[in-house]
């Protein structure tokens, strides 16, 4: 059974210019044991509240981003503070040669007895210098630099200028008061998008798969698209600071995570087209997305299945043991990530749980339209948070498992609530049909514990 309308999907995604001969309605079909309403959550009112907030600030994405980019540093311009929220969310080993550093902005700085300016250049020429391997130097805001309104962009261009050729310098902010921390990654790619070359007028078709995936995952869709003939494929940002995808007219954008709605609008200014999709988590999510894909790049039907056929099985017994745990317990998504949605969407889906309150700190709706599709219709939608409010209607409905940044996790174990902390949902390889089991066993982990415990 189909979750979603799917000619209403051929006709709103249709972006080839009426090219999809040989789609049919039933490409790209996902099956689904969950009854379906015509527009699932997409009409339910949402709350929103502004308050009080437990999240992560926009740093923390630099975990993830300098594994991605494996010749780009970032620095960070900052505090002690921030210097140790990176540090230990990275964990890095004391030997190990990271590939970000704060600089630390310090009372004398504060106090303007020191020029800004010349300690950031002073601190930048001796980076470069005792690391050559840099090629993409990131100055990364903060809650401190922007209190202090130490102006970034102007000292990124001049080190730019100093640089050059060798070393690109751009800036982004990841400050606290303004991001949570997904929201990093979105400022970064941003940063990144005037870069990207444009494409010229004979270039056939491209799609640019958006969002830093695990180089393991990026190696699987690249497998998967090749095998359905899609191509020229690229993903942003990639492993080099030097490939950066050309966009235009006819680049096709697939996001890879729901938390980068400013990079798309950025490359939808450079008139690339958006493809929508829901987001490839699961055997059903990732081939609704392989195939929002195949649709435009006029795959016809019986290739598509033949190429996901094989990975949406693999990924299907890879979860159902895991839904047996899981079929019927409840669960409550606290804001944190902004994959909440998608994620419930999952586990709606394919792991048969039942789903409370889903919270988000920001729900875009271009970006989540098809996962809101698919959920189901007496769902709470929440966005942006007040956690005193939040933690009451947690402990009102006491759910099975309640999915929460690490600072709610110990009050809520404390009240006899089981957690699983969301941070761990971004730090582990979860997109595509071969982590679609990992996906389910994260869930499903804490409430096995519990049981063991209890015999
Ligand atoms: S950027 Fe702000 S919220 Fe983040 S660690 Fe630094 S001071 Fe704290």
């Amino acid at each position: 059974m189909s979750p979603y309308n799917q000619d209403e999907m051929l006709a709103d995604n249709d972006t080839s210019g009426g090219n999809t001969s040989g789609i049919q309605s039933s490409f790209g079909a996902v099956e689904s044991s969950r009854p379906a309403a015509p527009r699932g959550a997409l009409d339910l009112p949402v709350l929103r509240e502004r308050g009080q907030r437990e999240v992560f600030c926009g740093l923390t994405s630099i975990v993830w981003l300098h594994r991605k980019i494996q010749d780009a540093f970032f620095l960070v311009v900052g505090s002690r503070t921030c210097a140790h929220l990176i540090q230990s969310a990275a964990g890095v080993m004391i030997f190990a040669e990271p590939r970000f550093a704060t600089a630390i902005i310090e009372e004398k700085d504060l106090a303007g007895l020191a020029d800004l300016d010349v300690e950031l250049d002073r601190v930048v020429g001796q980076l470069l210098e005792r690391r050559p391997d840099i090629r993409l130097l990131f100055l990364v805001g903060s809650c401190p630099s922007e209190v202090v309104k130490l102006d970034l962009t102007r000292a990124a261009a001049r080190l730019s200028d100093t640089c050059k050729p060798g070393v690109r310098v751009l800036n982004y902010s990841g400050s606290g008061i303004e991001t949570t921390f997904t929201q990093g990654e979105d400022a970064c790619l941003v940063s990144l998008v005037p870069g990207m070359p444009a494409t010229a007028e004979s270039d056939p078709p491209s799609l640019i798969v958006v969002g830093a995936l695990p180089d393991i995952v990026e190696d699987q869709f690249k497998r998967l698209f090749e095998d359905l003939g899609i191509g020229p494929v690229r993903f942003f940002p990639g492993r080099r600071a030097s490939q950066m995808p050309p966009v235009g007219a006819r680049t096709y954008v697939l996001l890879a995570q729901p938390y980068l709605g400013d990079t798309l609008r950025a490359l939808e200014a450079r008139k690339a087209v958006h493809l929508r999709a829901p987001f490839p988590f699961g055997a059903a999510g990732t081939t609704a997305w392989l195939a929002a894909a195949a649709r435009v790049f006029g795959v016809d039907a019986a290739r598509f299945s033949q190429v996901t056929d094989r990975g949406a099985e693999r990924a299907r017994r890879a979860i159902a043991p895991h839904r047996e745990t899981l079929q019927g317990k409840s669960i409550f998504f606290f804001p944190d990530s902004q994959i909440e949605i998608p994620l419930a969407r999952f586990v709606y889906e394919e792991l048969e749980m039942q789903l409370t309150e889903i919270g988000s700190p920001y729900l875009n709706r271009q970006v989540l339209e098809d996962e809101l599709r698919r959920l189901p219709p007496d769902v709470v939608l929440s966005e942006g948070q007040d956690v005193e409010r939040q933690l009451d209607r947690c402990k009102a409905l006491r759910p099975d498992l309640t999915v929460c940044g690490l600072g709610l996790a110990n009050p809520l174990e404390a009240k006899g609530l089981l957690t699983k902390w969301s941070i761990e949902l971004l730090f582990s390889p979860v997109h595509g049909y071969d982590q679609a089991g990992d996906v389910a066993e994260l869930f499903a982990r804490p409430i096995r514990r519990r049981d063991a415990l209890k015999v």
